[in-house]
């Protein structure tokens, strides 16, 4: 990268320098078959130049026109660079006419954007995988188990369509400039599940988690706690007192089908 580029802090300009980073998330994205890649924020294209050698039709959005001499570069028939906000593009109509089964969608991305990412993703595509550079205590967020300290509707809306893993550990000297926290990347792989309605299941769960310190019949006002309590989670050995971050993923999908 030009020595003279003004890293802008407001679009989470951190680029990625270390390699062993970018081979091991290339090690991973090697070992399934997509048809298709997204990347958001390529950057100056650290990871695009590899993604590139996989011979797949990948499509980087950056929002900075800056970085065109740069990422121009890297285009060719497979490869495509779009300059675009990626969160205000309308991902459902970008993928319509693509026919792609297996996509892969990845990004090393400003953590102030990561949870509209997560949440535009999993609700206007069926991508098979996601790759994301998180802030570390969002990874443990995500893939946190019931009972733990930093289990919360964030971990049950990811888990519900998708498991969780870490690929790496990324120490803050891997970027430049150097960012003032650790990182992980995170894969998400999607499973199949049969809620219909994501809305209504997500307003459930915000609910079930809105007051940490209340109990689960407190926190769901507007429910009919009686009915969940005799019918789920009296039968499931859980108290009438018990609170939202007792419950697991699938818990939550058992008492939403449950009651509607
Ligand atoms: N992936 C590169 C760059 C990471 S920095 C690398 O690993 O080196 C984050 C990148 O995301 C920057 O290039 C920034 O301009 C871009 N970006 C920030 N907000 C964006 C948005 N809403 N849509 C697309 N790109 C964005």
């Amino acid at each position: 990268m030009n020595k003279d580029f003004d890293y802008k802090k407001t679009l989470g300009q951190n680029f990625l320098v270390d390699k062993n980073i970018i081979n091991k998330i290339i090690d991973d994205v090697k070992h399934s078959s997509y048809d298709m890649i997204i990347e958001i924020g390529p950057g100056s294209g650290a990871l695009t130049s590899e993604l590139k050698k996989l011979n797949i039709p990948l499509f980087a959005f950056e929002i900075d026109k800056r970085l065109e001499s740069e990422l121009s570069k890297l285009e060719d028939d497979n490869t495509k660079i779009i300059f675009s906000d990626f969160l205000s593009i309308s991902l459902k109509d970008f993928l319509k006419d693509k026919g792609c089964s297996n996509l892969l969608i990845i990004g090393n991305i400003p953590y102030y954007i990561t949870t509209p990412i997560v949440k535009k993703v999993t609700s206007e595509s069926n991508a098979k995988d996601v790759i994301l550079m998180v802030q570390n205590e969002v990874a443990l967020r995500y893939a946190s188990k019931p009972c733990s300290k930093s289990y919360g509707s964030i971990s049950v809306y990811v888990q519900y369509n998708y498991d969780v893993k870490e690929i790496a550990f990324v120490n803050k000297k891997c970027f430049y400039p150097v960012p003032k926290v650790d990182s992980s990347v995170i894969k998400l792989s999607r499973k199949n599940n049969n809620i219909i309605n994501e809305d209504k299941f997500y307003s459930f769960i915000k609910k079930a988690f809105s007051h940490k310190r209340k109990t689960l019949k407190n926190n769901l006002v507007n429910y009919d706690f009686g009915f969940i309590y005799n019918n789920y989670l009296k039968n499931n050995n859980f108290s009438e007192t018990c609170r939202a971050e007792e419950l697991g993923v699938q818990d939550y999908i058992n008492i939403f089908n449950l009651i509607n």
